[in-house]
Protein backbone atom coordinates (compact mmCIF):
# COMPACT_ATOMS: atom_id res chain seq x y z
CA UNK A 1 0.00 0.00 0.00
CA UNK A 2 1.23 3.25 -0.94
CA UNK A 3 0.96 6.26 1.61
CA UNK A 4 -0.23 9.18 0.70
CA UNK A 5 1.62 11.26 2.78
CA UNK A 6 5.65 11.97 2.97
CA UNK A 7 6.94 9.57 5.89
CA UNK A 8 9.54 11.20 8.01
CA UNK A 9 11.56 8.18 6.93
CA UNK A 10 10.87 9.88 2.97
CA UNK A 11 11.66 13.12 3.56
CA UNK A 12 14.99 12.34 5.49
CA UNK A 13 16.08 9.91 2.32
CA UNK A 14 15.00 12.52 -0.28
CA UNK A 15 17.06 15.54 1.72
CA UNK A 16 19.60 12.78 2.14
CA UNK A 17 19.78 11.81 -2.06
CA UNK A 18 19.61 15.44 -2.99
CA UNK A 19 22.17 16.22 -1.19
CA UNK A 20 20.51 19.17 0.52
CA UNK A 21 20.13 20.71 -2.92
CA UNK A 22 17.04 21.41 -4.78
CA UNK A 23 17.13 19.19 -7.65
CA UNK A 24 15.80 21.58 -9.81
CA UNK A 25 17.70 24.67 -9.44
CA UNK A 26 20.48 23.48 -7.04
CA UNK A 27 19.63 25.97 -4.50
CA UNK A 28 21.48 24.57 -1.47
CA UNK A 29 18.46 23.97 1.68
CA UNK A 30 21.53 25.31 4.06
CA UNK A 31 21.41 28.82 2.24
CA UNK A 32 17.64 29.36 1.94
CA UNK A 33 15.31 31.26 3.84
CA UNK A 34 12.36 29.33 2.88
CA UNK A 35 11.43 25.67 3.40
CA UNK A 36 12.04 23.06 1.19
CA UNK A 37 9.35 20.52 -0.21
CA UNK A 38 9.43 17.06 -0.96
CA UNK A 39 7.61 17.48 -4.12
CA UNK A 40 6.12 15.02 -6.12
CA UNK A 41 7.80 14.71 -9.72
CA UNK A 42 4.37 13.26 -11.16
CA UNK A 43 1.39 14.63 -8.98
CA UNK A 44 -0.74 12.60 -7.11
CA UNK A 45 -3.78 14.24 -8.67
CA UNK A 46 -2.61 12.62 -11.97
CA UNK A 47 -1.78 9.47 -10.18
CA UNK A 48 2.20 9.89 -9.38
CA UNK A 49 2.53 7.54 -5.49
CA UNK A 50 4.17 8.62 -2.91
CA UNK A 51 7.29 6.57 -3.48
CA UNK A 52 10.87 7.42 -3.91
CA UNK A 53 11.32 7.01 -7.27
CA UNK A 54 8.37 10.29 -7.53
CA UNK A 55 9.91 12.04 -4.79
CA UNK A 56 12.53 15.00 -5.54
CA UNK A 57 13.71 18.16 -3.01
CA UNK A 58 12.29 21.32 -4.67
CA UNK A 59 13.09 24.89 -3.10
CA UNK A 60 10.30 26.68 -2.47
CA UNK A 61 10.48 29.07 -5.81
CA UNK A 62 10.68 26.16 -7.91
CA UNK A 63 7.89 23.74 -6.23
CA UNK A 64 5.64 26.92 -6.71
CA UNK A 65 6.27 27.43 -10.63
CA UNK A 66 6.21 23.70 -10.96
CA UNK A 67 2.92 23.55 -9.70
CA UNK A 68 1.26 20.22 -11.24
CA UNK A 69 3.35 20.86 -14.16
CA UNK A 70 5.14 17.83 -15.36
CA UNK A 71 5.75 19.21 -19.47
CA UNK A 72 5.93 22.78 -20.97
CA UNK A 73 7.07 24.87 -24.23
CA UNK A 74 10.68 24.90 -25.03
CA UNK A 75 10.86 28.44 -25.87
CA UNK A 76 13.74 27.46 -28.73
CA UNK A 77 11.34 24.95 -31.00
CA UNK A 78 7.57 25.95 -29.49
CA UNK A 79 7.38 22.36 -28.94
CA UNK A 80 5.34 20.64 -25.94
CA UNK A 81 8.27 18.27 -23.98
CA UNK A 82 8.36 16.77 -20.65
CA UNK A 83 10.33 18.66 -17.66
CA UNK A 84 13.11 17.51 -16.10
CA UNK A 85 12.16 14.44 -13.81
CA UNK A 86 15.24 14.05 -11.40
CA UNK A 87 14.51 10.51 -11.13
CA UNK A 88 15.03 9.46 -14.69
CA UNK A 89 17.51 11.90 -15.95
CA UNK A 90 20.61 13.52 -15.09
CA UNK A 91 21.37 17.22 -14.28
CA UNK A 92 24.16 17.59 -16.15
CA UNK A 93 23.05 16.21 -19.35
CA UNK A 94 19.86 19.02 -19.26
CA UNK A 95 20.92 21.64 -17.69
CA UNK A 96 25.13 23.91 -17.26
CA UNK A 97 26.06 26.51 -15.46
CA UNK A 98 27.22 30.03 -17.48
CA UNK A 99 30.73 31.19 -17.47
CA UNK A 100 29.86 32.82 -14.11
CA UNK A 101 28.31 29.97 -12.78
CA UNK A 102 24.90 32.50 -11.80
CA UNK A 103 22.45 31.23 -14.95
CA UNK A 104 21.14 27.40 -15.67
CA UNK A 105 21.52 26.92 -19.05
CA UNK A 106 19.18 24.23 -20.83
CA UNK A 107 21.12 22.34 -22.61
CA UNK A 108 18.37 20.07 -24.38
CA UNK A 109 14.52 21.02 -25.14
CA UNK A 110 13.45 19.69 -21.53
CA UNK A 111 16.30 21.47 -19.90
CA UNK A 112 15.34 24.38 -21.95
CA UNK A 113 11.11 24.40 -20.88
CA UNK A 114 12.45 23.47 -17.37
CA UNK A 115 14.17 26.56 -16.86
CA UNK A 116 11.78 28.75 -18.48
CA UNK A 117 8.68 27.18 -16.90
CA UNK A 118 10.46 26.56 -13.56
CA UNK A 119 12.03 30.43 -13.50
CA UNK A 120 15.59 28.62 -12.53
CA UNK A 121 17.52 31.95 -12.89
CA UNK A 122 15.28 34.15 -10.61
CA UNK A 123 16.84 37.55 -10.01
CA UNK A 124 16.70 36.56 -6.15
CA UNK A 125 18.79 33.08 -6.98
CA UNK A 126 21.34 34.66 -9.16
CA UNK A 127 22.43 37.38 -6.62
CA UNK A 128 22.65 34.24 -4.43
CA UNK A 129 24.78 32.44 -6.74
CA UNK A 130 26.83 35.19 -7.39
CA UNK A 131 27.64 35.69 -3.30
CA UNK A 132 27.80 32.29 -2.74
CA UNK A 133 30.31 31.68 -5.48
CA UNK A 134 32.75 34.31 -4.07
CA UNK A 135 32.92 32.58 -1.38
CA UNK A 136 33.18 29.27 -2.58
CA UNK A 137 29.80 27.61 -1.86
CA UNK A 138 28.84 27.53 -4.91
CA UNK A 139 27.99 25.49 -7.36
CA UNK A 140 27.33 22.86 -4.54
ZN1 LIG B 1 14.87 25.27 -6.82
Amino acid sequence: MTERRVTAAQRRTVIERANGCCEYCQSQARFATQSFAVEHIRPRYVGGKTKLDNLALSCFGCNSHKHTKTSALDPQTGGTVPLFHPRQQHWLQHFTWDESFTQIMGQTATGRATVETLKLNRPELVNLRRVLYAVGEHPP
